[in-house]
């Protein structure tokens, strides 16, 4: 094991000394080895039963790092010819035996090519998954085929008495000797690498109940030895498989194929002895390649079900780790659901609560809890939902049913009465979240409480409805008055009147300027709270109104129609809308640009129309296409306006059910304004603000 230690690591990434007491050892172990194989030779030929050698090679070669394979191959062919010379081998049979130097050499590319990454092909980790160990006896059977078969042909042509079996037992003994010895070899010289690595000690993981195990295990295939030993005519070889199995099942790879490779040696050894069940067996050559076999069996065995076992742990281990790391998000997504302060609430469709966060709960208490998941089905006790006009949310309105339905409800208004009378104004929205194919469909419930803010809201529009009301009345006073002034100041010829007048005007622009604001206050509030009246209102008729009452801006504009429908609206609400819509168009165009409007519409099918207005203006910046339509929010300075005028096109549409958006325009410069609207009394309907209690 220490001299692994030193060779296997040392040597593969090793300092720039060439490791010369660690070749040593390498040539020591691998005369050794075939020493022995030389010892069991039968025949005239002195052919040999065994070959370590092999085996011993592998490791040899595959512990050599890439400046030094030349010199351990020159070792290696020396000392294979060595030993053969000095055991009789006879001339040929010396110069052949380089044949084994060429399989090792075939086994290591083989092993590069389809195990990369391990010890001994560039990686410092010893081989693990079973699907490495099985391409690792791919590489070395098909070598040792490939070379027994060539040296056989040689052979036949050199030496003239080659037969079958010689062929048979010299592929047997290499490919069972680089399966069993080389494979160890790998396995233990990743082992120590891979521990160096880490800096831990190299027996230090082994614990005591292994320990105790090993030495039970040993004990056993001991006791069965001697009982080969005693009575070597009963057929019991198969029993050291048992303590093979033993030994996968209780400990690491390494310590599984040190147990199989000593069995195998003990065997193979009383084998040859003729001890033991496969000793009956009659010609050398058989009795031995048996052996060997057997050798091999059991060390696929071993090393089948230790890999097998530390697939299947490594496996459970990263589950558990997975598994940790899953608790661990869903500890932090409790904690940050517990922050929040919408309530949030998982619903499957059986109508089992999944998850509600803590302000859920505490908004709704536990009962309530229970009618969550229904945010209230008409006849369900607990509390129902009601529209903001008062009538009750029935089981189609109900957003929990609607996101079922495969609906996403935004962020729509719900009012919810409160047990001592007071109105709780809710925001909800639902939506489906994934719960993987087959289980039953979930929804995502969020509910925010926007009862201030809406009290807060409705105060302040009607506040400003009142003011602007109010404001008018003196503003026209002052005008009239200012009127009168510059109208006496321009009939006078007097240098005072000359320098009063601007100022007069000056006034009179203020005044208008105010109007303008407290005009679109008002058209605010309207917008919000007037009642809707739809109509059917032809657009084109609607727009060549609009045309023939506006003024002509300063800088020419003109107006184009295109295709056009009738729609189902409210006509002064919608009226208002276009006229926006066209007085921004007008509006909002680089100096020198004469405005060009073009409005049409699209049959969106299902009783919806689609309306364009598109301009040749300076457009909307990308990052402005949503905040635009904030009440107050200006996208630029450089025109003179209140930021409400989109604020208002929104809520009418959204009133009609339709949704606004602007994009840049597909013909070229400018914006294109589009909104949607119903063409029938059922698609209003149908829409969730005609559910809500538009009136038709
Ligand atoms: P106001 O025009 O009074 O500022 P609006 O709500 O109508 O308010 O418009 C909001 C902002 O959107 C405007 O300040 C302007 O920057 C931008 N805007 C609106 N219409 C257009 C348009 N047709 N072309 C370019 N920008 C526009």
């Amino acid at each position: 094991m220490t001299i692994l230690t030193r060779v296997g690591t040392g040597e593969q990434h090793g300092s720039r000394v060439p490791a010369l007491p660690g070749r040593a050892l390498w040539l020591a172990a691998y005369v050794l080895a075939s020493l022995l194989g030389r010892i069991v030779v039968v025949g005239p030929d002195h052919v040999g039963l065994v070959w370590p050698a092999a085996g011993v090679g592998l490791a040899w070669l595959a512990s050599s790092r890439r400046g030094l394979l030349t010199l351990d191959v020159a070792l290696m062919s020396a000392a294979t010819m060595a030993v053969l010379a000095v055991t009789e081998g006879g001339t040929a049979r010396t110069i052949l035996s380089l044949s084994v130097v060429a399989q090792t050499l075939l086994a290591l590319w083989l092993l590069h090519r389809l195990v990369p990454g391990i010890w001994g092909t560039g990686g410092r980790v010893p081989f693990t998954r079973l699907r490495q160990f099985g391409m690792i006896l791919v590489s070395v059977i098909l070598a040792a085929l490939v070379t027994s078969v060539l040296r056989w042909l040689v052979g036949a042509v050199v030496l003239d008495n080659e037969d079958l079996g010689m062929l048979i037992g010299r592929f047997g003994r290499q490919a069972s000797a680089m399966a069993t010895i080389g494979v160890f070899g790998l396995l233990l010289g990743g082992w120590l690498t891979e521990r160096r690595d880490r800096g831990l000690p190299v027996l230090g993981s082994i614990t005591r109940p292994e320990v105790l195990h090993l030495v039970g295990i040993e004990v056993v295939t001991a006791l069965i030895f001697w009982g080969f030993w005693r009575n070597p005519e009963i057929p019991t070889t198969y029993i050291l498989s048992l303590t093979v199995v033993w030994a996968a099942l209780r400990s690491s790879p390494v310590v599984t194929a040190t147990h199989c490779l000593l069995t195998g040696i003990v065997t193979v050894w009383m084998t040859i002895e003729g001890h033991g069940p496969i000793a009956t067996v009659n010609a050398a050559n058989t009795r031995a390649l048996l052996a060997q076999l057997f050798v091999v069996v059991l060390m696929v065995t071993g090393m089948t079900i230790s890999l097998i076992r530390r697939q299947i742990s490594d496996t459970i281990r990263s589950l558990e780790q997975s598994e940790a790391a899953l608790g661990l998000r869903a500890h932090e997504l409790d904690m940050v659901m517990s922050h929040l302060d919408d309530g949030v609430a998982i619903i499957e469709e059986t109508g089992r609560v999944v998850h509600a966060n803590l302000a859920l709960r505490t908004a709704f208490g536990t009962k309530p809890l229970n009618t969550a998941d229904r945010i209230s089905e008409p006849g369900e006790e607990g509390s129902p939902l009601y529209y903001p006009d008062g009538r009750i949310v029935g089981a189609e309105g109900n957003p929990y049913v609607r996101a079922l339905s495969g609906e996403s409800v935004d962020a729509e208004e719900f009012h919810h009465p409160e047990e001592d009378g007071s109105v709780r104004v809710l925001e909800i929205s639902a939506f489906q979240v994934p719960n993987g194919a087959g289980a039953p469909r979930r929804v995502m419930v969020v509910v925010r409480d926007v009862t201030t803010a809406t009290t807060r809201r409705e105060s302040l529009v009607s506040f400003a409805g009142t003011v602007a009301h109010d404001l008018n009345n003196p503003l026209s006073v002052i005008d009239g008055w200012a009127e009168a002034l510059e109208e006496d100041l321009t009939a006078s010829d007097s240098s005072d009147a000359a320098r009063a007048l601007p100022m007069v005007q000056h006034i009179r622009g203020g005044v208008e300027q105010a109007r303008g604001f407290i005009s679109a206050l008002l058209a605010h509030s309207v917008s919000r709270d007037q009642a809707l009246e739809c109509e059917p209102v032809s657009l084109r008729n609607l727009v060549k109104h609009i045309a023939g009452t506006r003024d002509r801006p300063r800088n020419g504009g003109e107006i184009v129609t295109g295709d056009l429908l009738d729609a189902w609206a409210d006509r002064m609400l919608l009226r208002q809308v276009l006229d926006n819509l066209i007085g921004n168009a007008f509006k909002y165009v680089a100096p020198g640009t004469t405005p060009r409007v073009l409005i049409e519409a699209e049959d969106l099918g299902d009783g919806w129309a689609k309306v364009m207005v598109r301009d040749n203006g300076i457009g909307v910046p990308l990052l402005q296409r949503e905040r635009v339509f904030e009440s107050f929010h200006r996208a630029t300075e450089a025109y003179q306006g209140t930021g409400l005028g989109l604020a208002i096109c929104k809520r009418i549409i959204q009133r009609h059910g339709g949704t606004i958006r602007v994009t840049a325009n597909p013909d070229g410069v400018g914006s294109c304004f589009e909104f949607t609207l119903p063409m029938t009394p059922e698609a209003f309907q149908r829409s969730a603000a005609g559910a809500a209690g538009g009136s038709p």
